[in-house]
């Protein structure tokens, strides 16, 4: 084996990368900001988000996140616990959700769903869910704010079951919640891990650890606690599944641990299992076949654009995933599409608001390449043999709305503004079949795509625009194209409008609709994920 076998093998078995697919405030901010004090990437757990809110308005791009109060450049973070380095794709954390979120889960190889205690599972953790089990995503599942009250344990497991069609298998449970929490169980070691109060988590969460059949265990839980822990026990032994790391690599099994983000419970327990049973990066398809991340030739793909972060270049940072290979800072790749070769001489690692330069990356890392227009979400670079990974999808936009320009003679900027937002994928464009109207029709799955499509082509573009929503809220792509449309012939309660590839897509006011017409025309093939150009 070649010395730089070696040492791709040793640092893919090193790594795990993943993100967490949450609702709004079940904690995401809190719990990444606690993984990272494990990782002792901070000393003070609440860094992330002090440091995010001394930071000065630097740019136009922040001054629209300062006006809302939200952040919109999610981050990639890095950090080392027990030798592995730790890969977390921030999916922008808001409830203003955006097609992001969805791209972020095409580069990470593990997803964290973490569920609030009292709320089980929410809309946007379903929908982020239905993505990971496109891909077959191996996922953790963390049930949160156990230290207040919250739903019965079973219940929710049952919830993720009978809901997700995913299988629970519980790691540790918890004895008690809100203020009768005491701790959980750790089904793997067979003891409790006993629950303190302390602070707000600033550090490393004191445990007290004990043997479940430690009679001790009555000098800190209470009886009728216990017992009905032991009670419920029996039936996780009896009734549960076994233990298949297989299965949850496939994304059938889903491990369940219980805590308190906040005050730091279960998280150590998590973050150790975690990285025992996740996976590490693996094979991905792509043109020329299956690529391994140890192959030496390095290639990677880009899964997300972001734009104006500096005020003085106006620059565009691409972020690309590695798949295989080694990325050296200035080394000189294919750029696969248009065949150029470039040199990838500012690589950055992205820490919250700072960056960092990168000289060294290896599969399952996240760089982002200063980009001056050259790339297009789903783009390949690679050195060595040519290919081309398999392309991010388009997922149905759920909000739709006409975006009209008052001023017709800024009618090329505005032209040129749309088309250069809809290939960076800011936006998903699609147009009326009536020529007469010639309004771009603006897809989105979030609130704030529009205000980002608007707010850029008043200050990259200088124009201004105009929204008039439209009620619909979900978008199908028709599988056989325009010719299986005629032969349907007239749809009720649906618009038909092409995509900017010119492909066939109905809207419909609701599920219901959709429901109507997929029951009177069972042949039209009709897709929530448009088919990839
Ligand atoms: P995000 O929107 O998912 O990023 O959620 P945050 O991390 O901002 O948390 C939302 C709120 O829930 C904040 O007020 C947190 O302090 C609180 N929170 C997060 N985790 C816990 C927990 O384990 N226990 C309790 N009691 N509150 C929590």
């Amino acid at each position: 084996m070649s010395q730089l076998q070696q040492e791709l093998e040793q640092a893919v078995n090193l790594r795990r990368t993943f993100a967490i697919i949450s609702h709004p405030d079940a904690g995401k901010t809190t719990l990444t900001e606690k993984l990272l004090l494990y990782g002792g990437a901070i000393h003070l757990a609440g860094a992330v988000k002090a440091r995010a809110s001394q930071r000065h308005v630097t740019s136009d791009w922040m001054e629209l996140e300062q006006q809302r109060g939200i952040s919109i450049t999610s981050t990639v973070l890095q950090f080392n616990y027990q030798g592995c380095c730790v890969n977390l794709l921030d999916t922008p954390g808001h409830k203003d959700f955006s097609e992001d979120t969805y791209r972020t889960l095409a580069a990470a190889d593990n997803a964290v769903m973490l569920v609030d205690a009292a709320k089980g599972l929410e809309t946007q953790t379903r929908k982020l869910f239905e993505v990971c089990r496109m891909r077959s995503l191996p996922i953790f599942t963390f049930i949160n704010k156990l230290d207040r009250p919250a739903r019965e344990p079973l219940e929710l497991l049952d919830e993720i079951e009978k809901e997700l069609g995913l299988i629970p298998y519980v790691m540790n449970y918890p004895i008690g919640t809100g203020d009768r929490f005491k701790g959980v169980y750790d089904r793997a070691s067979k003891t409790i891990h006993l629950f303190k109060r302390s602070g707000h988590g600033q550090r490393e969460a004191e445990v007290q650890i004990l043997p479940a059949d430690d009679p001790q265990i009555l000098d800190y839980i209470d009886q009728d606690l216990y017992e009905k822990f032991l009670e419920e026990l029996e039936v996780l032994d009896t009734l549960g599944p076994e233990w298949d790391e297989q299965a949850l690599h496939r994304g059938e099994i889903t491990p369940i641990f219980f805590g308190s983000a906040m005050t730091n419970f279960g998280v150590e327990l998590f973050l150790k299992s975690f990285l025992e049973h996740a996976l590490k990066p693996g094979v991905h398809d792509s043109s020329i076949g299956e690529v391994s991340p140890v192959d030496e030739e390095f290639s990677a793909f880009v899964f997300k654009l972001q734009a104006n972060m500096d005020p003085k270049h106006r620059d565009r940072i691409a972020f690309v995933r590695v798949c295989s290979g080694k990325f050296e800072k200035d080394m000189a790749v294919t750029h696969v599409r248009s065949g150029k070769s470039i040199r990838l001489s500012h690589a950055q690692k992205l820490f919250g608001q700072d960056r960092e330069a990168i000289d060294i990356a290896y599969a399952g890392d996240v760089i982002g390449l200063n980009n001056p227009g050259m790339f297009a979400i789903g783009d390949t670079i690679c050195i060595g043999k040519k290919r081309q990974y398999a392309g991010i999808p388009c997922f149905s936009p759920e909000i739709f709305a006409y975006l009209r320009n008052p001023n017709p003679s800024k009618f090329k900027q505005f032209r040129k503004g749309v088309a250069e937002l809809q290939e960076e994928g800011a936006i998903q464009i699609m147009y009326s079949v009536d020529e007469a109207k010639r309004d771009p029709i603006l897809g989105a799955v979030g609130q704030l795509q529009f205000e980002v499509v608007q707010f850029r082509l008043q200050n990259e573009y200088g124009v201004e625009s105009q929204l008039e929503s439209l009620a619909f809220s979900v978008a199908r792509w028709v599988e056989d194209g325009w010719e299986a449309l005629d032969e349907v012939g007239r749809l009720f309660n649906t618009l038909v409008v092409k995509d900017s590839l010119g492909r066939p897509v109905l809207l419909f006011k609701n599920t219901w609709n959709l429901s109507q017409i997929e029951s009177d025309h069972p042949k039209l093939r009709l897709k929530a994920i448009a088919p990839i150009a």
